[in-house]
Parts: structure tokens; C-alpha cells; sequence
């Protein structure tokens, strides 16, 4: 593997439409910090980059329905999330965003170099304008009739009922959702960047140069290429980011995809005048830290931006994750089907660690995978409690209790000891070899084995049973466990960063270099430590069902939310209406039909006679408490026998969405026999 001067690591520029979840930590933040915190302890010269990505039309679409502007939207998000980073331990370098001078100006001279390299294709196509509002329209901005299933809310380039993809000219009865007016095709001119002209030297680049990179990320590149890579514009008609900056392109901006990733080149330079250093010398190793979904960007279509610039390096890998669902669903934003980082904190407070190790124990490394809340509680209990809490806890009580917090000196040590000793440094190996290839699970299950090696080797030892016999024996077993504790404060940093701090702070130990690792010397004889609490508590049932039901009920309000209201009918005319006889009348008697379930038997006082109506509603109504009730019946209805009995009329009912069914009666008191109508 070749050695690197230096690093960069950029982790995807998360949308300022809305808050981070569980789902953006596991599969991008989380790993891009443990493996920036690991190359820093390397002591090697490496800066993180992230911001948020703040153009684009979703964010002034939802400008629009709340009736802010799109600088207020993002300016909500951009801080939220920027401290839901920081809450977390995401040690970003900077975090950034793309409504900064820096990023505009970024942007705009890479557009034009691009430009005056002749290397994009100018195109007109027709679009959709919006005559009264005065605008082309984005795809969003478009809704009209889906053709494949009659959906009359499909958007521009989505319908969302049948899932088709649509372009906006494949709307039957297309409008405007600004104005409401019927949009008219207009001509309009965009720059587009020529992918195809690129796809041999991707085909190299990737499929030849890169067959390291992960299983899911070289198979997505390579049926992209496979597919054949078409021209894809630059530019947008829009008022919200950066404008194109070119004469007779006033009223376009950059079309976000483009403008997004430089938002990772803008952020370095606002953290450092060297930046061209990270970005421009091939001794440094580019790691772009994404999500599936952004894999076609980062590893297709951002680096022939770079490659058609001609002066920046490209990405060495891309370790793109696969998704995180939550309780065998997929994480939803709309369907608030998520567990938001924010409200985490609120519900476990100072458990950024456990939330931490169970994303990356759970990562969706090389497949999707599901987070619940019960193996939250399992991964707590019985490993980071069980293990890592109980082997350290005694560690630290016991050198208390022995030695009134001063480190023992080790005696001779035995074959076993020093085979647990050298154990750490194969451990450590083993740690580094996994965090190199970006296999977080396997790094962090290697890094807990070495809180299981000191468990199993206290547990084995018993210095509390051989402390009465054996008093320089237990000095020797104590030292080896006080070191391996030391060595967890290193191992363990990348991953657990809130919890190594407080057990740097009982040991009295500083913050050790990544090389220190292994070391039997890390704590000498004599140190003093200080009394420990405890690292990690357990989470108890009552807490983990408190969070399934918060989202049985999200998902209960989604399923009624989602319930269909009955389409309207056909028209009738008012003649046809007013042949339907719908009267007042009141019940006088009410009993259920024998061996039925569903119906009750009714003796009506119509007005104009006294008559018998069978009804279904005895799910709904004990027969005793409706009698003397006033209701609306049909009352010219033809008789028909049910279950035997003559029913003569029908009474009024409104269904509601699961299904029950409630008498509609007047508001105030009228004759029998009134007509409504
Ligand atoms: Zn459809």
C-alpha cells in the first residue's frame, strides 16, 4: 500500500432541508470520524472537511410552503445539524456550507475554467415557463397527471404513488405549482458536461485502477458505465444558488450536483491558505466518506469535474455505505420514520458513545442493515457494560482498594502473562489492518476484544481470592491490567471518544500517540490514578419501550394519514337529488337481531307512520342508549327483507376512515318527517 504525505477526508455535504439521523451517522459520519480520530493519533498530517449543501430546489420548495426564504431555511438546518455533529464528537476540521462567499466564488471560476477550456456542450432544450410567475419551472415545480396510474398529483420528475420516474412532458394536464397556471414550452440554454466523452478513462480508472475499492461501490460504477454515461447539464433555471457566470446566463445558477462537491474545495480553503497542497499534490490521499445514493457523484461524475480541471488529484477510495433502516423500515424523513439525533440526546443524555458503538458495531458496511431499539439495549448491556464497563471498573477499584490508587510494581510474570501482553500489540495490528480497508465492524470488534482479553484474564485471575495468600502475585496481575486499560484509552479513542476522555481522566494518564499502542510501560509503578465511576450504565427495559412506542405511534398517525377518502362520485342533477326522500325521524324502540352480530332492528317515528328499519350499526351502539335519539333515514327507499324482517327506509350514516360508522342527526330539535335536503 503506498505511504501518503498527507490526508484528505471529506464526509457527503448533508441537505439543509432537514435534521440529521441515525441513518446520515452510520453510514457516513460515524466511520468518516473514527477514521480521521485514527490518522491523527497517527500524528499524520490530515483534515476533515464537511458542510452543508444548501442550494438546490427542495430547500426553496419548502421555502415556499412555509412562507420563509430559502436563506431561512438553511440557516435552521445549517446550525442544527452543525451541533448535532458537535454533540456526537464528528471532529470535522471545519464544517462549512455553501451559501459562503468562499463557495461562490469557488464555484463560479471552476465553472469558468471548464468553460474556457471548451470542455462543456451548450445545448438549448424546451422547458416548462410559467408565464405568470414569470419562471421556468424545476421538475418539483410541476404537478399534472400521472400516465401510468391516474395519480393527478405526480410531479415533474416523480410520480410518488406508482414510483414511476417521469420527465415533466409525460404530464397529462401539467400546471404550475407556483402560479396554478398551465406552464407553455419555452426555449432555454444549458451548459452540459460530456460524461460520455469521459467513459474510457473511467472505464480505466475504476474498473482496471480501483478493483480494491468495496464490493458495492466498484458494482454501482461499474453498471453505470456499463449503461453508457450521457451529457448531463450543469445548470438550472432558478433563483436560489450560485448564477452562472457567464454572459446571457442571467436567471440560471449551477444545478446543485455541481455545485455541492466544490463545496468540499471552497470549505478547504476557508480552513487553511495551504489548501492547494490537499487538493492538488498526488502525495496526498483524497477519501470521500458517502451514502449509496451518492456514489454516481462522487465516483463518476465529480471526478471527470476534477479530471476535465486538470489540476486537482482524485479520490483514492470511496467507501460509500450502503442504508440503515430502523425497525425493518426504511428511514423516512416525511413519515418522521426516524430517530433524530437531537431528540437522542434529549432521551439518553451523555450516551453518545453507546449510540456510536452500536451504528458502527450495525454499520451497513457491505448490505443494508436494521437498528433497533432492543439491540441498542443488548449491545450496552452486554458488551460496553458487561465487558468493557466490569473489566475496567475493577481494574480501577481494585488498584484502589490494594494500593490507595498507585500503580503496583509488576513482579515476575508468567507464560500467560506475557502472552496476554503480547496479545495488545496483535490486537493492535489487527485494529489498523481492518481501519486501513474501511471495515469499521471488524475494527471495532477486534478493539473490544481487547477489553475481552482483560475481562477473561481478571475473571481467571482472581486477585480478590489471591490477594489473601498471595499478595505479590496480585501486584503483577493488577499491572497487567492497568496496562491494558491504558491501551484501551488508544485502541478505543477512534471509536468511543466521550468515554476514552473519562477513562484517560481515573487513570491520570494524557492522551498517548497511536504508535504507544502495544506498550506494557504505558502506566509505571507508583503513578497514581484517581477513583473511577462508572463508564457505562445499564439501559433498562422501560427506557428502550418508551422509544418503540414513540414510533408505533409515528407509525399509527402515518397509517391514518394515509387512509384513502372515497373519490367523488359522478354528478347528478338536482332533479335526481330531490328523488331521494332523506327525512327526520326518531327511534322508538331498538333490539339486536337474533344470531346476528351487526344488526339491530329499529321502530321509527317517521311523520308519516310508524315503521320497522333494520340498520348495521350494532358494532357501534348498545340498543338501549339510541332510543328517543332524532336521525336522518331515507325514507323512500324500497323495502327489502333482511334476515327475515321487512325494512322499509335506511338510516344515514357516515363512515369514518377505519371503517365505523356514526348516525348523522340534526344539531337542534325539528319535527319528524322534515325534509333535508
Ligand atoms: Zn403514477
Amino acid at each position: 500500500m503506498k505511504d501518503y504525505k498527507r490526508y484528505l477526508i471529506t464526509s457527503a455535504l448533508p441537505y439543509a432541508n432537514g435534521p440529521i439521523h441515525i441513518g446520515h451517522l452510520a453510514g457516513v459520519y460515524v466511520p468518516s470520524d473514527i477514521y480521521t480520530r485514527y490518522l491523527r493519533m497517527k500524528e499524520a498530517d490530515v483534515i476533515s472537511i464537511c458542510g452543508s449543501d444548501e442550494h438546490g430546489v427542495p430547500i426553496t420548495l419548502k421555502a415556499r410552503n412555509e412562507g420563509i426564504t430559502p436563506q431561512e431555511v438553511v440557516d435552521r438546518y445549517h446550525t442544527l445539524n452543525k451541533k448535532a455533529f458537535e454533540d456526537f464528537g464528528i471532529s470535522f476540521d471545519i464544517y462549512s456550507r455553501t451559501s459562503n462567499k468562499v463557495h461562490y466564488e469557488t464555484a463560479s471560476e471552476f465553472f469558468l475554467n471548464l468553460y474556457n477550456k471548451n470542455e462543456f456542450v451548450e445545448k438549448s432544450t424546451d422547458q416548462y415557463y410559467d408565464e405568470e410567475a414569470g419562471c421556468f419551472l424545476a421538475d418539483r415545480y410541476i404537478t399534472g397527471t400521472c400516465p401510468h396510474c391516474g395519480n393527478e398529483n405526480a410531479y415533474g420528475d416523480q410520480c410518488e404513488k406508482c414510483g414511476t420516474s417521469l420527465s415533466p412532458n409525460e404530464l397529462i394536464n401539467p400546471h404550475s405549482t407556483i402560479s396554478g397556471s398551465k406552464p407553455v414550452l419555452r426555449e432555454t440554454l444549458h451548459w452540459y458536461l460530456p460524461l460520455d466523452k469521459y467513459e474510457g478513462w473511467l472505464k480505466k480508472w475504476i474498473l482496471e485502477d480501483h478493483k480494491e475499492w468495496k464490493v458495492n461501490v466498484y458494482g454501482q460504477c461499474k453498471s453505470w458505465i456499463d449503461q453508457g454515461l450521457q451529457p448531463r447539464a450543469v445548470s438550472r433555471d432558478l433563483d436560489w444558488g450560485v448564477p452562472v457566470p457567464v454572459k446571457g446566463a442571467e436567471g440560471k445558477v449551477l444545478y446543485v450536483w455541481f455545485d455541492a462537491p466544490i463545496g468540499y474545495i471552497s470549505a478547504t480553503k476557508e480552513l487553511t491558505p495551504h489548501w492547494e497542497k490537499y487538493w492538488k499534490d498526488p502525495e496526498t490521499k483524497m477519501v470521500h466518506f458517502i451514502g449509496k445514493d451518492n456514489i454516481v457523484f462522487h465516483c463518476i461524475i465529480f471526478p471527470v469535474m476534477l479530471k476535465a480541471e486538470g489540476s486537482f488529484i482524485l479520490p483514492v477510495n470511496v467507501p460509500a455505505n450502503e442504508f440503515l433502516n430502523l425497525e425493518n423500515d426504511k428511514i423516512s424523513t416525511s413519515r418522521n420514520w426516524a430517530v433524530w439525533l437531537h431528540e437522542y440526546l434529549e432521551e439518553f443524555p451523555g450516551k453518545q458513545d453507546v449510540l456510536r458503538y452500536t451504528l458502527c458495531s450495525n454499520a451497513p458496511e457491505t448490505k443494508d442493515n436494521d437498528f433497533t431499539w432492543k439491540d441498542f439495549q443488548a449491545r450496552n448491556n452486554n458488551e460496553l457494560v458487561a465487558i468493557l464497563g466490569n473489566f475496567v471498573n475493577r481494574t480501577l477499584v481494585l488498584t484502589n482498594n490494594y494500593y490507595d490508587g498507585a500503580v503496583p510494581e509488576s513482579a515476575q510474570r508468567d507464560e500467560n502473562d506475557e502472552a496476554v501482553l503480547a496479545e495488545i500489540a496483535r490486537i493492535r495490528g489487527n485494529v489498523e489492518t481492518s481501519l486501513e480497508s474501511f471495515r469499521f465492524r471488524e475494527a471495532l470488534k477486534e478493539a473490544i476484544n481487547l477489553a475481552r482479553l482483560g475481562n477473561k484474564y481478571l475473571a481467571d485471575a482472581e486477585p480478590w481470592k489471591v490477594i489473601k495468600n498471595d499478595p505479590e502475585r496480585v501486584r503483577t496481575i493488577m499491572n497487567i491490567s492497568l496496562q491494558i486499560t491504558a491501551n484501551l484509552t488508544i485502541i478505543l479513542e477512534p471509536f468511543l471518544p466521550f468515554s476514552m476522555e473519562k477513562l484517560r481522566g481515573w487513570l491520570n494518564l494524557s492522551r498517548c500517540s497511536w504508535n504507544e499502542a502495544g506498550r506494557t510501560d504505558l502506566l509505571l509503578a507508583g503513578h497514581r490514578i484517581n477513583k473511577p465511576e462508572l463508564l457505562f450504565e445499564k439501559i433498562e427495559d422501560d427506557a428502550v419501550e418508551r422509544q418503540i412506542n414513540k414510533l408505533q405511534a409515528t407509525k399509527k398517525a402515518n397509517e391514518a394519514a394515509a387512509a384513502k377518502i372515497v373519490p367523488s362520485k359522478d354528478p347528478v342533477t338536482f332533479d335526481e337529488f330531490s328523488k331521494v326522500g332523506i327525512r327526520t325521524a326518531t327511534i322508538l324502540e331498538a333490539e339486536k337481531v337474533p344470531k346476528t352480530t351487526k344488526l339491530l332492528k329499529l321502530k321509527i317515528d317517521t311523520g308519516l307512520d310508524v315503521r320497522t328499519i333494520v340498520s348495521g350499526i350494532a358494532e357501534y351502539y348498545e340498543p338501549e342508549t339510541i332510543i328517543g335519539w332524532q336521525i336522518s333515514i331515507v325514507a323512500n327507499l324500497e323495502p327489502r327483507k333482511i334476515k327475515g324482517i321487512e325494512s322499509k327506509g335506511m338510516i344515514l350514516m357516515a363512515e369514518d376512515k377505519d371503517g365505523k360508522l356514526v348516525m348523522v342527526t340534526p344539531t337542534g330539535k325539528v319535527s319528524n318527517g322534515s325534509m333535508i335536503k
